[in-house]
């Protein structure tokens, strides 16, 4: 059994970056909870253990301790970007790295990028820093940036489902792929939602079509039906003609 330890950065008092209605906490929370949902679900000797599932606190020195108490096979620790600039994806090994954590991250940066193709994001490249997460943890161990929260186009596509798919199966064929592990057999490849929890990227608009009484605001992601889609059609024709 192989044990992938994801730590999902900065939570409770600390945001990390925040802009554009996002905050980093969060995009590494949902990020981290889909890699663990799809690589148990979909491979074969693969256990994944967290830093964080819920929105806590925790001090670098516990993440890492964590970790190697488990005795992760490896360590991928997920953020968000800021800093300006024409914002893009980037991921980090330690500066004396050993050759493990250079292969992980050849694999993963590479496998981010594939799955995040059809979505035009700047590739920053592969890099090496002297991160705490990255220096302190005993297994292979990469930090990956997922787009700028502070640049209003990269923003723009993490509120975006898809953006956020994209990212977790980037991570779920990284990690996949170095530890070589195999699918499991007859189980289709799921991707369930929550038909009562409306995405993070339709939120703002959903919320505003409520409000506006356009939509009763019960179960956001279900299929509408033609009657539904009657109801919705004659409640803005008559709020237009009331103007
Ligand atoms: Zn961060």
């Amino acid at each position: 059994m192989k044990k992938v330890w994801i730590d999902a950065g900065h939570g409770g008092k600390d945001s990390g970056a925040v802009g554009n209605g996002l905050k980093e906490k969060d995009i590494a929370l949902d990020v981290s909870l889909g890699v663990k949902k799809r690589l148990e679900d979909n491979y074969d000797g693969v256990q994944v253990l967290l830093t964080r599932s819920t929105d806590v606190f925790l001090e670098l020195s516990e993440r890492t301790k964590a970790a190697d108490k488990a005795g992760a096979d490896i360590l991928v620790s997920v953020h968000c970007n800021a800093g300006g600039g024409a914002g893009g994806f980037e991921t980090f090994r330690y500066i004396n790295s050993q050759p493990a954590s250079v292969a992980l991250q050849n694999v993963l940066h590479k496998e981010i990028m594939v799955a995040l193709k059809p979505f035009g994001v700047i590739d920053r490249g592969q890099k090496a820093k002297n991160l705490h997460m990255v220096r302190e943890s005993k297994m292979p161990a990469v930090l990956t940036e997922n787009l700028f929260i502070d640049v209003a186009s990269d923003a723009a596509k993490l509120k975006r489902q898809e953006v956020i798919d994209a990212l977790i199966e980037g991570h779920v064929q990284g990690i996949a792929k170095y530890l070589g592990l195999n699918k499991k057999e007859g189980k289709p490849v799921t991707k369930e939602r929550d038909i009562n929890i409306v995405s993070p990227w339709a939120e703002a608009v959903w919320k505003d079509m409520t409000d506006k009484k356009y939509f009763d605001g019960s179960r956001p992601g279900a299929p509408i039906t033609r009657e539904e889609m009657a109801i919705v059609l004659s409640r803005v024709i008559n709020n237009l003609s009331h103007k």
